[in-house]
């Protein structure tokens, strides 16, 4: 059976070349470009079912592409993982925010490499938008929706509908990277002006009175927050 199809966009022929090894021997179908350019226009003539992108590219960098992606009906719904070097939170806050599904940082191996394209394929293949009246469990957690009610070891918690909105926000997409500005947007209140920081604060209080099951919110440092997978 052909496994999916897996465009890189990597400008260094070394980390171009292991890759595409790695990949191909787990059985993906692998297609390289080596600018921003080409892995465009492969993008779109190839229809890949996710893209590997470097963000530190020559000429139209790895936000460029992304966001050019982004913008085509065409490929708009195609998963992207950026590739970062280390010390690039920034670009990563700026990637997830034009619409990357995660990151992956240099130096990585190919289990972790592997891992994570594993992970965004099967977030892909499963439902993106879960309805917003279903029940979300997770073990000890249960979140209703419908009657903003958590239920910790089945017990009720007291959440203030803030702390609800993140949680629910969160647990809607497990294993999705967010930041505090995605957090912000989704969860804006009408009467209630979320800030970055506050953001934080939501957090650390909401992991209080979630107690043993604070743990599923887990931080991304320098980046943002995600529900465990
Ligand atoms: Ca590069």
């Amino acid at each position: 059976m052909t496994k999916e199809h897996i465009l890189i966009i990597e400008d260094e022929e070394d980390i171009l070349a292991l890759v595409h090894y790695n990949l191909s021997k787990e059985g993906y179908r692998v297609s390289c470009a080596t600018s921003g350019e080409e892995g465009l226009s492969a993008a779109r003539g190839s229809h890949p079912d996710l893209i590997l992108l470097d963000l530190m590219l020559p000429g139209m960098d790895g936000l460029e592409v992304c966001q050019a992606l982004r913008r085509d009906p065409q490929s708009a719904a195609t998963p992207v993982i950026m590739v970062t070097a280390k010390g690039e939170e920034a670009d990563v806050i700026a990637g997830l925010e034009l619409g990357a599904d995660d990151y992956l940082a240099k130096p990585f191996s190919p289990r972790v490499l592997l891992s994570r394209i594993r992970a965004v394929l099967r977030r892909q293949s499963r439902n993106a938008e879960p309805e917003a009246s279903v029940p979300l469990q997770f073990e000890d957690l249960t979140i209703h929706p419908g009657r903003n009610e958590v239920l910790v070891q089945g017990e009720p918690v007291e959440l203030t509908f803030t702390e609800f909105r993140v949680l629910h926000f969160l647990a809607s997409r497990p294993g999705w990277v967010f930041t505090r500005y995605q957090i912000v947007n989704a969860v804006r209140g009408d009467d209630y002006a979320v800030t970055d920081r506050a953001v934080d604060v939501q957090i650390v209080g909401l992991r209080k009175k979630l107690g043993p099951c604070g743990h599923y919110i887990e931080t991304v440092r320098g980046v943002g927050y995600r529900f465990k997978d």
